[in-house]
């Protein structure tokens, strides 16, 4: 049994502490966020496990680790003491009139990433046995039948409960800005009473906090808004073509829709401005009217943390590991990338699986 450190709590950070703890290791976790995680971006994520249509606007290795995940969440949710809404019906994509050059431009480049395999064209027919409100607004849509969603807060709820009795000590904290060997035994010795010596390793899951000890991690901000609509009875995740960036709708249970996002390059976490707000309800309302009547529960802003390549990185530090950059897929790659984290603090490095995007 190992006894670790985690400075950080939100996606990363508790998928971690879990898994830990669930490989029989004690984990200790500072972080400043509260137990629901509010301070995290992985809270107000729509939290889609999409790796095909991300691949589509990225990178095929996307795909590779996003599959990875794709199989893992449900055996990993399975572990839970309560049932996760976690929804493997696809995506379907959707262009306006207006917008079929987006729609064409899209298509060109799924058919150079992904196999012919991963997606289906439906007419409008299919369209409406498929997910019949969206056949009244759209003729054309792509399903990628390979994708999923999940409940987010619910999972970030249930983890916490799920720590609290498991061999773990939560302790919030104020911000640590920068993790150094003194700071981390200076924080411990502050926060549980002990120093920093008698952890295996300390690792940093602090998403943007981490930005003073990463140079080239930035912050990508996103808006989201969340809305109750009982009129609308979407299945599948609907990502609508946009020439600005690319609008996904997102149910949860109870006919709520999570609908986002920006992508704007900015470490800004102000709230969502009136042209974001705007532009995201009239997308909203035009994918169906059923949403007029639609009441905004919140709207909120967050930033994503991202590498240069927009890839997640493992690397080495003074005291342990970092794990960061999941930048627009921490849902889609952190089962796959915690399960290479287990991996290498296991010492067991044969079963990591993607250790080219790793510096340790
Ligand atoms: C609008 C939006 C939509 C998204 N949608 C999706 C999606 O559909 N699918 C998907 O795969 N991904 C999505 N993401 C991305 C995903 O949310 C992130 O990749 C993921 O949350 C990153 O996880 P993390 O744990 O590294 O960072 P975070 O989730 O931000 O957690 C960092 C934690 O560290 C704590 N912390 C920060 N600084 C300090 C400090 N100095 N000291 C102590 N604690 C600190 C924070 O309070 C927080 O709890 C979305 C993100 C946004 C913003």
């Amino acid at each position: 049994m190992k006894r670790y450190l985690i400075v950080g709590s939100g996606l990363i950070g508790r998928l971690l502490a879990w898994r830990l703890c669930r490989a029989d290791h004690y984990v200790d976790i500072l972080s400043s966020d509260d137990l629901q995680g509010t301070g995290s971006a992985g809270y107000i994520a729509a939290a889609m496990v999409a790796p095909a249509t991300e691949a589509i606007t990225s990178d095929a290795m996307v795909q590779t680790i996003g599959n990875k995940s794709l199989q893992l969440w449900p055996q990993w949710l399975a572990e839970l003491p309560e049932p996760i809404f976690y929804q493997n019906n696809g995506t379907l994509v959707v262009a306006h009139a207006g917008d079929q050059a987006e729609m064409a431009r899209f298509t060109r480049r799924a058919e150079h990433v992904l196999s012919t395999d991963d997606y289906k064209v439906l007419d409008k027919v299919n369209l409406a046995e498929c997910e019949p409100q969206l056949a009244e607004q759209f003729d054309l849509a792509m399903l990628f039948e390979q994708e999923a969603y999940l409940d987010n807060r619910h999972l970030y709820r249930l983890l916490a409960q799920v720590l609290a009795t498991e061999h773990c000590r939560w302790q919030h904290c104020d911000d640590i800005e920068s993790l150094t060997c003194e700071s981390i035994d200076s924080n411990c010795r502050h926060y549980f009473g002990y120093g920093s010596a008698i952890y295996d390793a300390v690792i940093d899951c602090r998403g943007n906090g981490a930005r003073q000890d990463i140079g080239d991690l930035r912050s990508v901000r996103g808006e989201v808004i969340r809305v109750h609509a009982p009129e609308v009875h979407f299945k599948h995740a609907v990502r609508l073509m946009h020439p600005r960036y690319p609008l996904y709708l997102v149910p949860r249970p109870n006919n709520e829709y999570v609908l986002g996002a920006t992508v704007i390059e900015s470490d800004d976490m102000s709230p969502v401005s009136i042209r974001s707000g705007l532009e995201l309800m009239s997308a909203l309302y035009s994918v169906h009217k059923g949403f007029s009547e639609a009441r905004i529960l919140e709207m909120s802003a967050h930033c994503r943390p991202a590498l240069l390549n927009n890839m997640p990185r493992i690397s080495r530090t003074e005291s342990g590991f970092r794990i960061n950059g999941f930048y627009r897929h921490g849902y889609l790659f952190s089962p796959a990338i915690i399960s290479d984290m287990v991996a290498i603090l296991e010492g067991d490095t044969g079963q990591v699986c993607f250790g080219e995007y790793y510096d340790v």
